[in-house]
């Protein structure tokens, strides 16, 4: 399921489904899950640690951390389409107003 022909509603049902299977659901408050989030951040920040600029963009073309960050790339979406089933903030509507915000907040050079 490659990105280009993946929604973002296709992605929040997997990860609901395979939440749903486990019995998982009582956990997901919105609390635990921007944690966890946040922890899952923390592990993806882990293959840079201590890099120079040019050497994060290196390491990225080593099949084993490039897997690696794969990995924790897929588990910060994770949390994330876990957010938006569990609050029902529509992430395309809410990445929309952030661009608008964000247009005004950082204008385009002159
Ligand atoms: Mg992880």
């Amino acid at each position: 399921m490659p990105d280009a022909t993946t929604t973002i509603d296709d992605l929040k049902a997997v990860v609901r489904q395979f939440a749903a299977v486990r019995k998982w659901e009582p956990y997901h408050s919105p609390k635990n899950l921007a944690m966890a989030l946040a922890s899952e951040v923390g592990e993806l920040l882990e293959p840079f640690r201590w890099l120079t600029c040019e050497e994060s963009r290196e390491i990225v073309n080593d099949p084993v951390q490039r897997e690696a960050i794969a990995d924790e790339l897929a588990d910060v979406t994770t949390l994330l389409m876990h957010l938006s089933n569990h609050t029902g903030i529509d992430l395309s509507e809410a990445l929309r107003q952030k661009m608008i915000k964000n247009e005004v907040k950082y204008p385009p050079p002159a």
